[in-house]
């Protein structure tokens, strides 16, 4: 199947939903978004503000909410972690990046409220936690970099996160007081739902060919699309319409959710009563506590060509969900996993992103490396200004970004790919 998708993770956890009806007539438009996770929403929202007498056309391959935008961990980052070593001559970078996160962060916030958009948003931060050796020079890393920047946090031990996680793994952590957590497909759904009323969404139509020209042809099943201005959100999939080949690759990671927990279950769990932790390796665990009383736990992340996981590879991944969710709350060892999931994130090989023009009339934002829930927000919003002409400080900060890397070409490219989505559990050791 071209643009595989599935019903798992936190989509089946919401009501079933009514999806927007497929473009099957030819449409002549100024602006067309291509994607409609948080990147292709975020874009969308800003140019019916930008252009309010203006239609703004925004397609989906699949359902909204059946990409990355909705099957992530829900941790909506306003710092971000940077693995291997605390640079002082990176100052300048880190505080860019963080710009950008707050940017979307701030956005998401407001967005949620104003449209009362019910998705479990909880805006007071998150927990960083380290096990082995290698989580713990990171901690030592990511102390000295909040400290430099000026970050509030609080320092835990093993006492500290046992009393509010639950668990007596963890050796040391980091609480940061912004981020927030959500029900990712929630808050997509509530997003596309919430549209300004001059975005037209089509669901279930993807662009097969982006036909240049002036003005540029939009090729789909049913139909084709003219428009002056076509901004591409298609996360990892940017190459199959022949933007960014080798240079962004599909990582397939996976996790699960328990039941709902009973309230003695909920006691044994420390003191928060909802919260999320995030390992300090990159290959350790994300773990949450659900509002709805579930642990969340993902610790797999794997090359599979950019595809969802089937029942079948999702119940063997299953294995390693368990181990990493009993080793840490041995007291609920017979809670058993409800739902599992997976999902791909867009990543590059030197972890940056996408952001600009890829030709006449042609942007693309994206490939965040998961971490796009508030990056992505705010990337789109700026594609928007920017292909309109405007510079706004976020703009002036994505177009800051390193561009990714180049990954060798067919047949190394599975070779590297697969290197690369593996290089991130180096040393991983308990913290997965
Ligand atoms: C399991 C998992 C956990 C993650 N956890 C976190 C986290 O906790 N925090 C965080 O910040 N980030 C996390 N991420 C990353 C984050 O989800 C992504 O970076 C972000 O959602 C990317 O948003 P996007 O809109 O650019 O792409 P997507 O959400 O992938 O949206 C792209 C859309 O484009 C559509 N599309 C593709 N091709 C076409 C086409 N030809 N025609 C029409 N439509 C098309 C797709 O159907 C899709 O809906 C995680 C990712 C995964 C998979």
């Amino acid at each position: 199947m071209l643009f595989p998708t599935d019903g798992h993770g936190w989509a089946e956890l919401l009501e079933p939903r009514q999806p927007r009806p497929a473009l099957v007539a030819d449409k002549r438009v100024a602006w067309t978004v291509i994607g409609a996770g948080l990147t292709g929403l975020a874009c969308a929202r800003r140019l019916a503000t930008l252009h309010p007498d203006q239609e703004i056309l925004l397609l989906d391959a699949r359902c909204v909410g059946q990409g990355a935008s909705g099957r992530n961990s829900g941790f909506a980052v306003a710092t971000s972690q940077f693995n291997g070593g605390f640079d002082p001559g990176q100052m300048e970078n880190y505080r860019r990046v963080n710009r950008i996160n707050r940017a979307g962060l701030d956005l998401l916030d407001a967005q949620v409220a104003a449209n009362g958009i019910d998705c479990q948003w909880r805006r007071d931060g998150f927990i960083h936690t380290a096990v082995d050796q290698v989580a713990l020079r990171e901690y030592d890393f990511f102390r000295r970099y909040l400290e430099a920047l000026e970050i509030d946090h609080v320092v835990l031990d093993a006492g500290d996160l046992q009393t509010r996680l639950g668990s007596s793994l963890y050796r040391a952590g980091i609480a940061i007081g912004d981020g927030a957590l959500v029900q990712p497909a929630a808050l997509v759904r509530g997003l596309a739902d919430s549209l300004p009323a001059n975005v037209r969404l089509h669901e279930q139509s993807p662009v097969l060919e982006i036909i240049d020209g002036q003005p540029l042809r939009l090729r789909l099943a049913a139909a084709m699309v003219t428009c002056d201005k076509v901004i591409v959100a298609t996360n990892y999939e940017a190459p199959a319409l022949g933007l960014l080949r080798r240079y962004l690759i599909g990582s397939t990671l996976a996790g699960s959710f328990t039941r709902v927990l009973t309230a003695a279950e909920r006691a044994s769990l420390g003191s928060l009563p909802e919260w999320g932790a995030i390992s300090l390796h990159s290959g350790g665990a994300t773990i949450r506590l659900t509002s709805d009383g579930r642990i969340k736990i993902r610790n797999t992340a794997e090359y599979h060509g950019a595809r969802l996981l089937s029942d079948a590879e999702l119940s063997a991944r299953q294995a390693t969900h368990r181990a990493g969710f009993e080793k840490r709350f041995p007291q609920l060892a017979r809670v058993p996993f409800e739902y599992a999931w997976s999902g791909v994130e867009g990543i590059t090989a030197n972890g940056t992103n996408f952001f600009g023009r890829q030709r006449d009339n042609l942007y693309f934002a994206g490939g965040y490396n998961g971490s796009g829930v508030s990056r992505g927000t705010a990337f789109g919003t700026a594609i928007a200004d920017y292909a309109s002409g405007n510079t706004t400080p976020t703009v002036s900060d994505c177009l800051a970004s390193v561009p990714g890397a180049w990954i060798p070409p067919r047949p190394l490219l599975d070779i590297g790919a697969f290197f690369k989505v593996r290089s991130r559990f180096k040393g991983v050791g308990r913290d997965r």
